[in-house]
């Protein structure tokens, strides 16, 4: 089987909003075709019309080669030797950021392609099955700039996040720093109130988690205000500084009792192994996508594996990723949780309706797909129209 074509999809919601602290407004979707008539698919966090230029813009010498060339005619089984090639073959260029995210998403497609053709799903490909039902929790991030209104918004969607059967949540409050969401500013007392708000109305046993998104200056700043929330039984907090303040991360996550998990904006296991080693944090996150891929998602699963730490995959984008997390989880001994934004409290319409069919929640829990590839299917009218809207917006 050899590679024939590799098309970028660049896809905008109609409705995004520009203040919106959410990246599941725009999206890559890279699908790549054979010559046995066989398609996969593959998505990746990264502005679109960058992960489109990195996939396409033509190279004039060996250090940065265009990715889409290296990929046509090649054997698309030979998943590891492709990303090793691509990696190398683009150096100069990337190493870290975009171009690693779009290498991610050919990553994923060359997995539902070779699950395809082996009739195998993917996760057999990735390693041995440890599990048969994979624990996600629900994102929640209301589009509202009013504080009131946001705390009553994530009250109600925690509780119908447990209606619809989570055991967890995740709450996104961002109120102050660099991604303050929607023009919210508010003191750091009143992120306490919300997630004592949330507490109370969903009981002691639910799953409670925190995304600050980077909000604290400082390892003080944050110790002394998240000393307050260890009466929630948080399971983690999620960014509380600057990724790249590897100092102030080891401070915060060695010096108080709650978990910290930090990874999501991380390319290579590289990125990750300094995270590991001077961030000191004790949840590793990565993006299937943005990471790298299956291939380097692996990677740095097993590199948790082997410092005793745990792995809960980032995701922010539609059920393609989801798919691609709960394969990545279902051979993945120490990840207790994926994240899951439910297309019921998104206020993403590409969340909601890019796929025809994706995994599905039941009893709390997502069962393991034994179908070939992701098992997944998009939505092509859908798609065409978030097509549209991004070439309404800017033409490339
Ligand atoms: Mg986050």
């Amino acid at each position: 089987m050899r590679i024939t074509s590799v098309e970028a999809h660049v896809l905008v919601d109609p409705d995004y909003d520009v203040g919106a602290t959410s990246s599941a407004q725009d999206n890559l979707v890279v699908e790549i075709r054979t010559d046995e008539g066989l398609t996969g698919v593959g998505e990746t966090d990264v502005n679109p019309w960058i992960g489109a230029a990195c996939l396409t813009a033509p190279g004039t010498h060996t250090m940065g080669q265009c990715l889409r060339d290296m990929l046509i005619g090649a054997d698309p089984l030979d998943t590891t030797a492709i990303w090793d090639r691509l990696y190398t073959g683009s150096a100069m260029n990337g190493r870290r950021g975009a171009v690693v995210n779009v290498i991610g998403a050919i990553d994923i497609a060359l997995h539902d392609l070779a699950g395809q053709y082996l009739g195998k799903p993917c996760h057999a490909l990735l390693g041995e099955q440890v599990t048969d039902a994979v624990t996600p929790y629900a994102s929640l991030q209301p589009e509202t700039s009013d504080f009131d209104s946001y705390k009553e918004s994530l009250v109600r969607w925690a509780l119908e996040a447990q209606r619809l059967g989570f055991t967890a949540a995740k709450l996104e409050v961002t109120f102050s720093g660099p991604y303050a969401h929607m023009g919210l500013r508010e003191p750091w007392s009143r992120a306490t109130e919300v997630i004592g708000a949330v507490r109370t109305a969903v009981g002691p046993t639910f799953g409670l988690m925190v995304d600050v998104q980077y909000a604290f200056p400082d390892a003080d700043s944050c110790l002394a205000t998240i000393a307050d929330w260890r009466q929630f039984d948080l399971r983690f907090v999620e960014t509380p500084v600057a990724s790249d303040d590897l100092a102030a991360l080891a401070r915060v996550a060695t010096e108080q009792p709650i978990p910290i998990a930090v990874g999501e904006w991380l390319t290579t296991r590289f990125e990750f192994i300094d995270l590991i080693e001077q961030g000191k944090i004790q949840i590793a996150q990565p993006d299937i996508g943005r990471v790298g891929g299956f291939t380097e998602a692996m990677r740095v699963c097993r590199l948790t594996q082997a410092k005793g730490l745990r792995v809960v995959p980032h995701l922010w984008k539609t059920g393609l990723s989801i798919a691609a997390a709960v394969h990545l989880a279902a051979v993945t001994p120490n990840c207790p949780w994926i994240e899951f934004l439910p297309a019921q409290l998104s206020e993403s319409s590409l969340r909601r309706s890019l796929l025809a069919r994706e995994p599905v929640l039941s009893d709390g829990v997502i069962r393991v797909s034994h179908e070939p590839g992701l098992g997944v299917t998009i939505d092509r009218e859908a798609m065409e129209g978030f097509e549209e809207a991004a070439r309404r917006l800017h033409r490339w």
